[in-house]
Parts: structure tokens; sequence; C-alpha cells
């Protein structure tokens, strides 16, 4: 079959053999899968996040140096059944499924991440059988492979545990800050003040429901009126070094601050800035099972507005230069790969 394969930052297309299904697992053809921020950091970082994956383990952790098929932000087809399976679906039937492969010996494989594994960047995976979530009908795939994505920003909402009488600030309008507006308008929380320094960002953040925005170069997001009257809840989505300390200097007291971007580096924060303010701070990861089914649902209902989220679809030809050109924030939202394009 066709995959992109990843090698210590360098990504080509190759023919690799297809994976075969064991027992309680299906084989699926690939119809739609996000490239997601922690493809582009396992390709750009590839030695600080193998390395931080074998220091603390984790959900997505990628520990080889080999050639491996990224891709965990999937839908995709049922092919095929392997043996011991129920067979529940039709061959056919569109499903989504937590990128995690099942062992026997409960040492999961992360899909996408492993050389045993090969995720949604190649014409077929194997998943199993018992974390098949079948698409409603009239989903197209590609809004069905934001399941992942948008469970993530939904898991960070609920672990905000929001009252109804906060004022929230999304710091950072990519893909997670989307994903975590698009969860707090489906909830009709506001306001939302969504916070980016690129334009395309902040249109995509208006489309999926902020509020206010704003250009971090011209205000100061904490000085934006609206965000004054209430209690402040920061939603974190830049994931580089120095935000947190820069939260921590300009927020006001007792603001809570989920962290949800992801960073590699070691950061340097000043705790006392934040003990004089008792800020709270929240790390969030992934999403429960029952998140991850809840947010496919709201997708194929409606009650998560997509529409606008993906900007571009491209075939596997096109993977390795869009992980280049997704570096520029302005043109990009969400980027699907599409096997079959
Ligand atoms: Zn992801």
């Amino acid at each position: 079959m066709r995959a992109v394969l990843m090698e210590k930052g360098k990504l080509w297309v190759d023919d690799i053999d297809s994976p075969k299904p064991g027992k309680g697992e299906v084989l699926v053809a690939t119809k739609a899968c996000g490239i997601c921020g922690s493809d582009l950091h396992a390709a750009k970082h590839t030695t600080d996040f193998v390395q931080t994956s074998i220091e603390t383990g984790g959900a997505f952790k990628l520990t080889t140096f080999d050639p491996v098929v990224l891709g965990h932000e999937f839908c995709a087809e049922i092919v095929d059944y392997g043996p011991e399976t129920d067979k529940t679906h039709a061959t056919g039937q569109l499903v989504c499924s937590i990128p995690v492969r099942l062992q026997s010996d409960n040492n999961h494989l992360a899909v996408g991440y492993s050389t045993e594994t090969p995720g949604g960047f190649a014409e077929q995976m194997v998943l199993s059988e018992r974390m098949l979530l079948p698409v409603p009908a009239g989903t197209p795939a590609t809004a069905a492979a934001l399941t992942e994505p948008l469970a993530v920003g939904y898991h960070a909402v609920m672990k905000a545990q929001l009252q109804g009488d906060e004022a929230i600030l999304v710091l950072g309008c990519g893909p997670v800050g989307l994903a975590v507006i698009t969860a707090l308008k489906a909830q009709n929380v506001a306001p939302i003040v969504a916070a980016d320094f690129s334009s395309g960002r902040r249109e995509y953040a208006t489309t999926q429901g902020a509020d206010w925005i704003c250009n971090p170069a011209v205000e100061d997001p904490f000085q934006v009126s609206e965000l004054r009257k209430r209690k402040l809840v920061v939603f974190e989505c830049v994931g580089v070094p120095g935000v947190l300390d820069d939260i921590f200097t300009k927020a006001p007291h007792n603001t809570r601050i989920v962290v949800v971007g992801v960073c590699l580096q070691t950061d340097h924060m000043r705790p006392l800035v934040a003990i004089n303010k008792e800020l709270s701070l929240q790390f969030v990861l992934g999403y429960t099972p029952k998140e991850f089914t809840q947010s496919l649902h709201a997708i194929a209902d409606g009650t998560f507005d997509v529409g606008g989220l993906v900007s571009h679809e491209v075939g596997l030809d096109e993977v390795a230069d869009t992980f280049v050109a997704l570096a520029d924030p302005e043109r990009y939202a969400k980027v699907i790969v599409n096997p079959s394009i």
C-alpha cells in the first residue's frame, strides 16, 4: 500500500506491506486523516519527542527513531475482519476510533506513533474491533476525522468545570484553540475572547464562535474590557516557552488557567507571581472514551459546527510539503489527508 513514512523529520511516500488484522482486529481503508500539531512536533523535534515519550510515557508516545506512518485523527472504512471478530458492522461502514490498538498484554500501541501500527497517512490501517465507533449516516469522512481533535478541545472545556459566570480567554487559535472555541460555543459559553497574532487564525476563531478577537501585537488580551467584569478562565493553546509566565504576569487575581498547548521544551516561570495572585493551573491531556464518542455525535448532529474548520484536503504526495507549509499559520486551519486523492 502507499504510505507516508517519517524518519527524523524527513517525510516521503513509499510502498509498504499492508498491515494484517490479527485476533479481534479489523482492516480499514483510510478515508480522511487530519494533520495534528503533535505530528509536526514529532517530525520537527523527533529527538525531544522520543526522549520525552521514553521518560514520561503518556498516550501519544513515539519511542522509536525508525520510520513510522503518522496520523491519529482518522475516519476509515471497514475492508476486512481478522480472526475472532464479532463483525458487528458491515464492510464499507465508516468508522472512527480512539487511536489505540489494544494488545493482550495491556501494552497498547498508539496508532500512528509506532512502527507496528501505521497511522492514517496511508491507504490502510489495522484497528481494534472493540474500539470502533460507526459514523452516523450522512456525516462525511472529513468531518468525522475531526472527532479526535475536537475531543481534545471538549475535554479541556470539561476539565475547566465552568460555572457559567466566567469570561473566557483563548490564547492561540491554531487547531487546538479552534477546537476549544468550538466546544465552548456548543455549550453557549460567553463571552469568548480569542487572541492570535495571525489575522487568518483570528478569522477562523470568529467563524467558530469567538465573540471578540484580539491581536496581541496591538492590544493586550487581558485588557479587553469584556474580560474584566467576570472571573477569568484562560485556555492556553499556544504551547511555546514563555507563554505561561506571560499569563502569570498579566492575569488578574484568581484566574484559572487550563493548559492545552503542548510545550516540549523546558519552560521558565516564576511561581511567586502565581502565588501572589492565587492562580490555578490545570494541565489537560487527550479525552475520555465517552468524550470521544460524544465528540463524534456532536459533529454528526451539528452541535459542533465544523463546517469552517477544514481549510485544505491533500493527497499522500502532498503531505511532506504540507508539513513545511503549516509553519505559516495564515492560510491553514485543519488540513485533512485523503489517501485517494
Ligand atoms: Zn492530535
